[in-house]
C-alpha cells in the first residue's frame, strides 16, 4: 500500500499553488489545491491531509476562520501562508492553532522545510501516544500492547499467541465477569470444537505464568459462571 503524505493546499492565488503543488510532487507528496476557504474545508474529510497550507486572504471565508474550523475537528498542523507580517495576525493565528507561518514572498525550499518539521512532528506526537500502549494488570503484570510482550516484575514472560490473546480479553474487560462460552467464542471463535475446558486450562497456563505467591490471581473464577479479572491498581 502507499504511503504518501498528503499535503492540502488552501490559495486563492494559482500561480502560488502551482508553485507549491510543483515543489511537493518533487518531493513525492500527494498534493491537492482548494482556491477557496469553503472548498478547502469540505475537501478535508475526504482528503484526509497530513499537513495543511493555508493562505490567511481568501475570497469567501478568511483563512483564520478555516484555520479555527479544522483545528476544532482535527489534529492536522496547518502552515499559514500571509503576506501580512504584523505580529499581530501571527499571534491571533497562533491562537487559532496554527502551528507555523510562512510569510509571502517565500523561498520555496523554506516551505517544504517547515512541511517536514509538521511532518516530523506529527511523527513524534504519534509515537508518544503508541509508547502509551503499556498497560498495567496489577503492581507485577504489564503489558508492552505495540510489542506483544508481557511483563511479570519487569521480566518478559512467554505467553502463547491464545494465552496473550486472552490476557487481553480480560484487560479490555476488566471487572466484567466473561462466561466460558463468550471466551471461547471470542478467543477460538465459533467454529472450535475444543470444548469450554480449553478456557480453563488456558487461564490455569495464565496464572501460572503470571500470578505472584502470596498475591491474588491475576484472573478470578466466578464460580458456575467463568472468568474476570479485577482492577487492582
Ligand atoms: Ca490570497
Amino acid at each position: 500500500m502507499e504511503d504518501k503524505k498528503r499535503i492540502l493546499i488552501i490559495e486563492d492565488e494559482s500561480s502560488i499553488c502551482d508553485i507549491l503543488s510543483y515543489a511537493f510532487r518533487k518531493e513525492g507528496y500527494l498534493v491537492k489545491c482548494a482556491f477557496k476557504g469553503k472548498d478547502g474545508l469540505s475537501r478535508v474529510e475526504g482528503f484526509s491531509p497530513d499537513v495543511i497550507i493555508l493562505d490567511l486572504m481568501l475570497p469567501d471565508i478568511s483563512g483564520f476562520d478555516v484555520c479555527k474550523e479544522i483545528t476544532a475537528k482535527y489534529k492536522i498542523p496547518i502552515i499559514m501562508l500571509t503576506a501580512r507580517s504584523d505580529i499581530i495576525d501571527k499571534v491571533l493565528g497562533l491562537e487559532l492553532g496554527a502551528d507555523d507561518y510562512i510569510t509571502k514572498p517565500f523561498d520555496i525550499r523554506e516551505v517544504t522545510a517547515r512541511v517536514k518539521t509538521a511532518f516530523r512532528r506529527m511523527e513524534n506526537l504519534r509515537e508518544t501516544l503508541s509508547n502509551r500502549q503499556m498497560v498495567y494488570i496489577n503492581d507485577h503484570v504489564n503489558i508492552d500492547k505495540k510489542a506483544m510482550t508481557v511483563y511479570k516484575d519487569g521480566v518478559e514472560v512467554k505467553l502463547k499467541p491464545k494465552e496473550y490473546e486472552l490476557l487481553l480479553l480480560f484487560c479490555e474487560n476488566k471487572d466484567k465477569v466473561l462466561t466460558r462460552e463468550e471466551i471461547l467464542d471470542r478467543v477460538w471463535g465459533l467454529d472450535y470444537e475444543g470444548g469450554l475446558r480449553t478456557v480453563d486450562v488456558h487461564v490455569q497456563r495464565i496464572r501460572k505464568k503470571l500470578d505472584v505467591e502470596g498475591a491474588p490471581s491475576i484472573i478470578d473464577t466466578v464460580f458456575g459462571i467463568g472468568y474476570k479479572m479485577s482492577c487492582r491498581s
